[in-house]
């Protein structure tokens, strides 16, 4: 059995336990076995944290930006040199398979890059004066410290596109990630503390989630709230930030539509819908979820996708045959059962999978459902889980009103073999992805972010650092 290391809070650059010496239960989603804890911050450890980030945003906004890239870079490095043990903490409190994890990790050190040399070019600008004498400059400021909130399912790199855009622009940030995987983020942070980021400059806490967010955005030193999670809690949370005018980005649920159109090459459509789909369990916001495929090919279609997601192997992520993990929580075992039953209850068939596999862990079978229709709980709720739903149809249109029917406006995808259609989709799917023909979301150097119920404001690309710079004007008269 591997070693699994409790998590502390860390503190203007201390781990330590919390003051009242509280803590929680890690659970290993695998095997249900307690595998350690993390300690759960009380009033008097936010109230420090905060301190904390106001002394770090005071000396890491002062510090040059060359040096912040130098740090920022050392913390790659180091993250890349830790992958191997890192992955197998992931892998045992999350579930992912190990390559999954070390995908998780490779990528968050390729994101720490990125938002690192995104930060040497946060220019602003002047604009030319209608008075001969007078220059006009628009700088870019850090917003101030921040407060993140960071869920389960890629425990690290939804955590390092907050840090990173944060460290990159020159703010202090405080990170509540999950309780459920505390040591992994712990991992990241260490690096980043490793390499140089001086003390208050991150902190990372965790508790109780509704305690934590109401006491940090309601702190008048916390200047930006960014949260990654559900659409009902990200609601809640912007409407918080509101009544304190707080900047916010939200990166909420989805409920991904992927239109298979008759001309495109469907054999490679199947192959690649199926591994998105399976990827993490299917417990991914960008997760391709609503099948819509144009009558000719339903039945291939189907059938492929199928044959993939029955040979898929799951088991515990540790074992390296592992390609599909347990679900992450007993939460999400329940909401697949609940779905799918109601699903069924309304008269969808179920083509593979549709339970729940062995009697310890929190594993589900990899399952695709035909006969859908709107009015199912699961063609309106995202399943968060390794279902597909699959429904044929005959004219575009059609299809567009289906991809754009929920108030989710996330990631979409599209396979076809026509550059008129690919045009028309790229013009009228509502989301605030979409990737036709290939996998193309979540790189580091591209906008990620969802429209609608999905959220505001973008994670990647050098969009990535806007949400965390405030605009101001300066003009002077610099001579008459
Ligand atoms: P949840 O809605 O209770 O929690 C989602 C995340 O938000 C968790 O990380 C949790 O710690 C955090 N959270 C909850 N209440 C909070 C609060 N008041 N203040 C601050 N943070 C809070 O649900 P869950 O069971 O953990 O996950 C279920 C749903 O969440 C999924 O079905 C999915 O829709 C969504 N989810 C989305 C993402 C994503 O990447 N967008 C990730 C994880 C979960």
């Amino acid at each position: 059995m591997s070693s699994y290391p409790d998590t502390l809070l860390f503190i203007d650059g201390q781990w330590i336990a919390a003051r009242d010496g509280r803590f929680i239960d890690v659970v290993n989603p695998a095997t249900e076995q307690v595998i350690g804890r993390v300690a759960h911050a009380g009033q008097p450890d936010l109230a420090a944290a905060v301190a904390a980030a106001e002394r770090g945003f005071a000396v890491w906004s002062r510090m040059s930006v060359f040096e912040r890239y130098r740090i920022m870079r050392q913390a790659a490095t180091l993250l890349r040199a830790r992958v191997d043990e890192i992955a197998t903490v992931l892998t045992q409190e999350q579930g992912k398979p190990l390559a999954e994890a070390r995908t998780e990790l490779l990528g968050a050190a390729d994101t720490i890059d990125w938002l690192a040399e995104e930060g040497r070019r946060a220019y602003g600008r002047l604009i030319p004066s209608r008075a001969v004498g007078v220059s006009q400059a628009v700088i870019r400021s850090p917003v101030g410290p921040v407060a993140a909130f960071s869920p389960w399912n890629f425990p690290v790199n939804q955590v390092v596109r907050k840090v990173g855009a944060a460290l990159a622009t020159g703010c202090s940030i405080i990170v509540k990630a999950a309780e459920e995987t505390p040591a992994s983020p712990a991992a990241l942070i260490r690096a980043f503390a490793d390499a140089g980021v001086p003390a208050g400059v991150v902190g990372l806490v965790y508790g109780t989630p509704s305690e934590i967010s109401e006491t940090l955005i309601a702190h008048p030193a916390i200047r930006k709230v960014t949260f990654t999670g559900s659409t009902v809690v990200g609601k809640m949370l912007a409407a918080l930030a509101g009544s304190h005018m707080k900047r916010a980005t939200m990166e909420l649920g989805g409920h991904g539509p992927a239109i298979i159109c008759a001309d495109a090459d469907i054999d490679h459509a199947a192959a690649t819908l199926a591994a998105a789909k399976f990827r993490n369990a299917g417990q991914v916001c960008v997760s391709p979820t609503r099948f819509l495929v144009e009558r000719p090919v339903f039945g291939r279609f189907v059938e492929r996708f199928s044959a993939v997601a029955r040979e898929i192997r799951v088991g515990d992520g540790l074992l390296p045959d592992t390609k599909m993990g347990p679900l992450a929580n007993v939460r999400r075992v329940e909401a697949m059962e609940a779905l799918i039953g109601d699903a069924t209850g309304k008269g969808a068939k179920i083509v593979t999978g549709g339970q729940r596999i062995g009697n310890a862990g929190y594993f589900f079978a990899p399952t695709v459902l035909t006969d859908l229709s709107t009015d199912m709980r699961i063609m309106n709720e995202e399943p968060f889980g390794p279902v597909a739903l699959m429904n044929p149809f005959d004219t575009l249109d059609e299809a567009l009103t289906e991809a754009n029917r929920l108030p989710y406006g996330l990631a979409a995808y599209a396979f076809t073999g026509a550059a008129p259609t690919a045009a028309r989709l790229r013009d009228e799917v509502r989301a605030g992805m979409l990737t036709v023909n290939h996998l193309g979301l979540a790189l580091p150097e591209v906008p990620f972010g969802g429209i609608g119920d999905s959220g505001y404001g973008s994670e990647g690309g050098s969009e990535a650092l806007d949400a965390y710079l405030d605009t101001r004007f300066v003009t002077i008269r610099d001579y008459v």
